[in-house]
């Protein structure tokens, strides 16, 4: 089909429109314009009219026309050519500002990824790396042949530190324990913080009991030496609950769960290590239930303080009563005192539990006092009331409230409670006996026994533990110790109390030794107010 000229042209001046750059077409119109108009003039000035015969003959006749009508062409060219240039130099812009933002999203990418999977304090994996890799380790040939082993550790007085300090002192230990914990372990791998108050390690060249205890002991050396923050120098006690694969288990899942048990466990030894053994999970799941109970039995009244009496060996009178808590449970029944303070001690609810004991006691104590029943009261204390700095602040005011003389309450005391942070634990106890409160170290020959301590400590009583006192009868060492233990107490002026006395003959022994004060089943178990207030009638001095 042909094409007619118009046609031609008007599809030529599309593709022209559309490939030309705007200021070509601009500059070849002006050029275009240029030529006609100069054409015309010459045209003009030469015949003094517009003619085609003078316009052809301007156009074959005058150079300069000649040069006038190539500028268009040229104007084209160099346009096009500039367009061509800038267009190239913009693309190239573009290319430059796309890398970079290509790389910036990588490198926010990147960052996402770091922070999801790494802690953000410490730089250090976090728990799902730390399960990632736990998992590949697990199905690596090589480990799966070996075996490994995961310590879980958590800083026992952290909760401590970060009321006494603040959480930025607190941060800052955390960040100098887990440098000295990836220097520890030789690569920061393989070291994670599992959440704010534990860190996880693998280790993957160690798979059977012995050695697995032996870097436990060697990494509580690790954190042995001070921390020093602001100035402060700061111990801080670890404890580390061990598993081994595949002995504990063959998944992440129940090894670190396994890990969390033996390492509650741990908070309770002496070597701040533990390896997790079946039979520690038989009392988890009621253990994990009883944390979140223990906060309600106090506020709905399902605790009940219940008293011993202490009884003086040489008259026969009853001196005073030890108090000892109960938790009636709906489900369980009673629970053991044992079973519980460990509980709180553990999950900071140990402070309000004691808050709650000592102000039973005290109004207890003033009830009868003020009845003329003249007996002490003996309040046990706990290893972190000892470090609380607003205890003896409380007492005061709780004594105020309920009108109780310091002289009639003896607190009891335990050796192992003391050695955790002795001079933080002698500023409390020494603020306390300037207030004429009175101290008891309590069970007595079961702890890390320190005769400078002893010495130091304003105690004016020494309570033996009822281990020695209720095999006496048939262990000589046992009554060796106990005799021992009476001598040295006299010696150092203090009172000696005798638990656990369960017959006449062991009392009968005890006062042969000349211990003065005795308490246990033989007299009377722990019973409440009232039953004590009916047992207190019918004893007989004689
Ligand atoms: P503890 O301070 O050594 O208390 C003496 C424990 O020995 C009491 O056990 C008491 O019932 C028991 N006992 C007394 N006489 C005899 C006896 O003749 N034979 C036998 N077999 N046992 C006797 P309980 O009440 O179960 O208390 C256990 C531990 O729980 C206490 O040991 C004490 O460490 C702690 N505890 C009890 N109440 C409190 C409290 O209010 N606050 C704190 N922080 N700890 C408490
Ligand atoms: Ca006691
Ligand atoms: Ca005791």
């Amino acid at each position: 089909m042909a094409i007619s000229f118009k046609d031609a042209f008007a599809n030529n001046s599309k593709i022209l429109r559309s490939k030309a750059s705007k200021p070509s077409i601009q500059a070849v119109s002006v050029a275009i314009a240029a030529a006609v108009a100069a054409t015309l003039l010459v045209s003009y000035t030469q015949f003094q009219s517009i003619t085609p015969e003078g316009i052809v003959h301007a156009q074959t006749k005058n150079v300069v026309l000649w040069i006038l009508d190539a500028l268009p062409f040229l104007f084209g060219y160099v346009g096009q050519y500039s367009s061509y240039v800038m267009s190239q130099e913009a693309n190239l812009m573009v290319l430059e500002q796309t890398e970079e933002l290509r790389q910036k999203a990588k490198e926010l990418e990147k960052q996402v990824a770091f922070s999801a999977t790494h802690d953000t304090l410490t730089g250090l994996p976090n728990r799902a790396l730390f399960y990632d890799r736990l998992e590949q380790s697990l199905r690596h040939p090589r480990e799966k042949k070996l075996g490994l082993t995961v310590l879980m550790l958590s800083i026992e007085n952290q909760k401590e530190i970060e009321s006494t300090l603040g959480l930025t002192s607190t941060d800052l230990i955390v960040k100098q324990l887990s440098t000295r914990l990836a220097s520890w372990s030789g690569t920061e791998d393989s070291v994670a913080r599992m959440d704010t108050h534990s860190f996880a390690i693998l280790l993957g060249d160690c798979a059977d009991r012995t050695s697995a205890e032996q870097a436990a002991r060697n990494l509580v050396k690790a954190i042995e030496p001070h921390f020093v923050i602001n100035k402060l120098r700061l111990t801080l006690q670890p404890c580390i609950g061990i598993v081994l694969s595949p002995e504990h288990g063959d998944d992440a899942d129940t090894l670190l769960q396994r890990a969390g048990v033996a390492q509650f466990f741990a908070t309770q030894s002496v070597s701040g290590f533990s390896v997790y053994s079946p039979n520690m999970d038989e009392h988890s799941p009621r253990r994990l239930t009883l944390i979140g109970e223990l906060k309600r039995a106090l506020e709905r009244d399902e605790l009940y303080l219940y008293f011993q009496p202490k009884i003086d060996l040489v008259s026969n009178s009853v001196v005073g009563v030890e108090a000892l808590v109960r938790w009636e449970h709906a489900q369980h029944g009673f629970i053991l005192p044992e079973e519980f303070i460990g509980l709180a001690e553990h999950q900071r609810m140990i402070q309000p539990l004691s808050m709650w004991v000592i102000e039973r006691a005290f109004l207890n104590c003033a009830g009868w006092h003020q009845a003329g029943i003249g007996l002490k009261v003996s309040i046990n204390l706990s290893s972190k009331d000892l470090l609380d700095p607003e205890l003896p602040d409380q007492i005061a005011g709780l004594a105020a409230k309920t009108g109780v003389q310091p002289e009639w309450i003896v607190f009891e005391i335990t050796e192992s409670s003391i050695m955790g942070d002795p001079a933080r634990v002698l500023i409390i106890l020494e603020r306390l006996r300037a207030m004429g409160y009175q101290f008891a170290i309590d069970d007595f020959g079961t702890g890390y026994s320190s005769m400078a301590y002893l010495k130091k400590l304003p105690l004016s009583e020494l309570k033996i533990d009822k281990s020695f006192v209720m095999d006496m009868l048939s262990s000589e060492n046992d009554a060796i110790i106990v005799r021992a233990i009476v001598d040295l107490a006299h010696n150092l002026g203090f009172t000696v109390t005798a638990e656990g006395i369960e017959n006449i003959e062991t009392m009968n022994m005890l006062k042969s030794m000349g211990c003065d004060i005795g308490q246990g089943f033989l007299f009377s178990e722990a019973i409440p107010r009232v039953n004590l207030e009916k047992w207190l009638s019918n004893w007989t001095v004689a």
